[in-house]
């Protein structure tokens, strides 16, 4: 029996908060607190009489530490489960050392004012968090989270030496609209209007925005577009796969949302660097945000499927091997479970079991780990069992 404190009411915590109370004999008590507290009530109020979790909220900055720390001490989680923005991470990781309880995220430490994303600010936090013998689980999400996972499992079972790694991350899901994002808009733009990269005879390799176009024929989708982008696992997968000569990561776009995006960009309305305009202070992206969908609401419109996975080549007994696993989500259903689409539930659900891993003890051990640093099979296992079935095949179509 557990209490988890989540931090954020947006897309991806409303499926997280309705999978720990799916998962009652785990999570027997959750707090839900964020910086609108009517968002945290109105998850609440839904799943109220539902669940035998006990739900409380509260208000938070989660960039005021000191007001952080209180909450945590006062609260007395046995893990915080950080749902907010890449930009509060730090702060969510000071405050959990303040007071001395585990720390979960599903995306890695990005400054606001800069579009880059690495991990070298939460790993300068490892001696503090043994120190204080304290876990930091980071990236419980789904690229990074499962992505990673599937690496440590297609390594512990199948391979003696992975030598590449292609993330292949497919969104064919339809909401309609001409021009919408699946998750905060500024974020995912920030993600994809960057340079591509990947990693390399250890080394990186930089490519422009959208460069290197591949076709993919995805399983229970079809063929896809997809292009090279730059993406937080590879950096901590470089790390951690033994004898990794390449890894690379594609996302799939459709043409209008391409379209859309260069013309945005054209106009200056993706850039992060303040304007004027009538007397304030505005950066064109959160404005854009403004008037974008909200991807909370894409939910009911969605139809499609998502397939996110890993094909892996390698060694095994001196012979060259392939494998692939992936997980097919389907919008629809998912919003019939919880109330949202595919891409904040395949986030949700793993965020969920990778607290429930910290808190029953499943995955212990003081410091800041990186999610395929852990045993795989347990959370292989929960994936199955809450809502993220994975397929495999050691046949696959490869990617030139
Ligand atoms: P949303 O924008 O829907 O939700 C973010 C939530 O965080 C909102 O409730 C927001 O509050 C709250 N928040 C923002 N700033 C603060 C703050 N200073 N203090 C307290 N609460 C704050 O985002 P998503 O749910 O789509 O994404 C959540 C996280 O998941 C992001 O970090 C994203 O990068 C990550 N993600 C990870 C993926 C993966 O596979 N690993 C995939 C998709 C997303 P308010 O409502 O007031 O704005």
């Amino acid at each position: 029996m557990a209490k988890a404190l989540i931090i954020g009411a947006g897309g991806v915590a409303s499926v997280a908060i309705h999978k720990c109370c799916q998962n009652s004999d785990v999570f027997n008590e959750i707090c839900i607190a964020s910086r609108t507290l009517s968002k945290c009530d109105a998850i609440k109020s839904k799943l109220e009489g539902k669940t035998s979790t006990k739900i409380t909220t509260a208000q938070i900055d989660a960039d005021d530490v000191p007001a952080l720390t209180e909450l945590i001490k006062r609260e007395k989680p046995n893990v915080v489960l950080n749902l907010a923005l890449p930009y509060q991470d730090l702060h969510i990781m000071d405050a959990c050392l303040a007071a001395g309880v585990d720390y979960v995220d599903t995306a890695n430490y990005e400054p606001e004012d800069t579009a880059k994303f690495e991990y070298k600010w939460q790993w300068a936090y490892r001696d503090r968090f043994k120190n204080a013998g304290i876990t930091a689980l980071l990236g419980s999400g789904f690229d990074p989270g499962v992505t990673s996972v599937f690496a440590a499992y297609a390594l512990k079972h199948y391979f003696d030496e992975i030598h590449e790694i292609d993330i292949l991350d497919c969104n064919a899901g339809d909401h309609g609209y001409p021009f919408a994002t699946n998750f905060n808009p500024e974020i995912n733009i920030r993600e994809v209007s960057a340079k591509g990269s990947y990693w390399e005879n250890g080394h990186w390799i930089e490519t422009e925005p959208m460069e290197i176009k591949r076709v993919y024929n995805f399983p229970e989708i079809g063929e896809k577009d997809m292009y090279l982008l730059h993406h937080e696992e590879i950096e901590s997968l470089a790390l951690n796969i033994p004898g990794i000569k390449r890894i690379r990561f594609f996302m799939t776009f459709g043409q209008s949302y391409l379209t859309h995006l260069k013309c945005l960009e054209n106009v200056g309305m993706t850039s992060i660097e303040p304007i004027d305009f009538e007397g304030h202070k505005i950066v064109p992206l959160q404005f854009l945000k403004a008037v974008l969908p909200d991807p909370a609401s894409l939910g009911p419109r969605t139809v499609g499927k998502t397939n996110i996975g890993c094909i892996f080549k390698g060694i095994k007994d001196g012979k060259e091997r392939t494998y692939y696993v992936y997980n097919v989500c389907d919008h629809q259903e998912c919003y019939r479970e919880v109330g949202s689409q595919a891409v904040s539930y395949t986030t949700g659900v793993p965020a969920m079991i990778g607290a429930m891993m910290l808190v029953t003890g499943t995955w212990k051990g003081p410091g800041v780990f990186n999610i395929e640093e852990f045993d795989p099979d347990p959370f292989m296992d929960a994936l199955n069992k809450w809502g993220l079935p994975w397929k495999e095949s050691f046949n696959p179509e490869l990617v030139d």
